[in-house]
């Protein structure tokens, strides 16, 4: 469970800023309103983050200097001037927020989201000089954000080949050894959309054509050296919420939301991805649900929904959620990654039978329990769709036959 400890000595902001955290997040929220009483909770309690005011009645910043080697520190304060800024920033700290009137703390709740999100993002640092590189990499770290590093552009590439799909950010430097930054972003560029794989090019070239060369290169920013840590992290944070922003919408339009299973968008990436795996035989499976219009016909379309709901559970509890698909109504495609057909006919019978000894009730009490045929077929059969085909006319053929069945090449004999 993460936990926040707040030090602030005014007590109204700390219980507006504790409340406010706990009614976004639900996290553990401390308050202590001096140092002395700090130290007394740390030594007590561990947290995952401390939100200090800069001025305490008894530390006016030492505290803070204090604690932040070993702790992830957001500093609060009231005093906008540049002294105190250049103070603050000075310090190893995540940031700081300004604290207004208005008692505003949108930016304090995106600084923890960003944290917390951070913890399963990492970074991809490509850079040749080591004391940039340890600068950049402890930046990040503070940040909570995990670190590959690189030396030169090829060898970027050679991470992000060994590790696809682990990396979500990449940092890079334009003049290296052996591949410079340039090449490196067109390369990378190849494989991976400006959306999928965001690159930020850190470079102390600031010559205006370069920059423009990069930005149309597909580069998702340009940050100048020196550069400032407070900008550093704005724009980290700009990109990594941009793509997460991404994600998300590329998450949600793949998403059928009556159930939470993936839906026929989804398909065809999950299909592309199995036939990279280079498996021996993946099988596929058409399943539908039998009667289900009298369902709807009888009882109503809500109650129609809940037995779509209740059938995705049965699915989750059999296959992985990655490996089912609501192609649409009441049909569902289930991948079975590395399988021939009678091992997949094996755990479809096994959902079967599950599937008709359980039952569900609407919201009038109603029980009612469902039936479903499935088609299997494998791909050493050709392709995916012609796997797909087949395995709709062995759905048509369970259909045909009565229903509540499997049927898949072989099953008559
Ligand atoms: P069979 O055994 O031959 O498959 O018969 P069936 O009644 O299951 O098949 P049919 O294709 O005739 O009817 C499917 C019904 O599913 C028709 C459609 O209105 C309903 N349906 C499709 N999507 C939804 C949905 O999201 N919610 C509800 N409540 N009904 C849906
Ligand atoms: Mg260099
Ligand atoms: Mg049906
Ligand atoms: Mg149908």
């Amino acid at each position: 469970m993460y936990k926040i400890l707040i030090v602030e000595d005014n007590d109204f902001f700390a219980k507006l800023m504790s409340h406010t955290i706990y009614k976004r997040f639900s996290f553990k929220v401390d308050i202590a309103s001096s140092a002395k009483e700090a130290r007394q909770k740390l030594s007590e309690h561990s947290y995952d983050l401390l939100v200090v005011d800069l001025i305490l009645p008894d530390s006016e910043g030492e505290f803070i200097e204090e604690v932040c080697t070993d702790h992830k520190v957001v500093v609060t304060t009231s005093f906008e001037d540049d002294l105190t800024r250049k103070k603050i920033t000075a310090l190893d700290i995540v940031d700081y927020v300004i604290k207004s009137d208005s008692a505003d703390f949108s930016y304090l709740l995106n600084v923890i989201h960003r944290l917390r999100m951070n913890e399963r993002m990492s970074v991809l640092v490509v850079e040749d000089s080591l004391s940039i590189r340890n600068h950049i990499v402890s930046l990040l770290e503070l940040q909570g954000l995990g670190v590959i590093t690189a030396n030169d552009g090829q060898e970027a590439l050679d991470i992000i080949k060994e590790k696809p799909g682990e990396i979500d950010l990449v940092l890079t430097d334009y003049n290296m050894p052996n591949m410079d930054g340039l090449e490196f972003l067109k390369h990378l560029r190849k494989e991976y959309a400006i959306d999928e794989l965001p690159a930020i090019i850190l470079s102390a070239v600031g010559n205006e054509s370069i920059i423009a060369r990069f930005l149309k290169a597909g580069a998702n920013d340009y940050i100048l050296k020196p550069f400032s840590r407070e900008e550093f992290f704005c724009r980290i944070n700009l990109s990594l919420n941009n793509l997460e922003m991404l994600r998300e919408a590329k998450e949600s339009a793949s998403t059928d939301h009556l159930t939470g299973l993936y839906n026929r968008y989804y398909m065809e990436s999950r299909l592309e991805e199995i036939t990279r795996e280079k498996n021996e035989t993946n099988a596929l499976a058409i399943i539908d649900i039998d009667h289900f219009k009298e369902i709807n016909d009888n009882y109503g379309h809500h109650t129609g929904d809940l037995a779509l709901k209740f059938f995705a559970v049965q699915l989750l509890n059999h296959f992985d959620i990655n490996n089912i698909i609501r192609i649409g109504g009441e049909e569902f495609l289930i991948v079975f990654p590395n399988m021939n057909t009678k091992k997949a006919v094996l755990k479809l019978e096994m959902l079967r039978q599950d599937v008709q000894e359980a039952s569900f009730s609407d919201v009038n009490g109603r029980t009612m329990s469902l039936r479903f045929s499935a088609g299997v077929a494998e791909t050493l059969k050709g392709g995916c769709e012609a796997v797909i085909r087949m395995a709709d006319s062995y759905l048509y053929q369970a259909k045909e036959n009565g229903r509540n069945r499997i049927e898949f090449e072989g099953s008559q004999t």
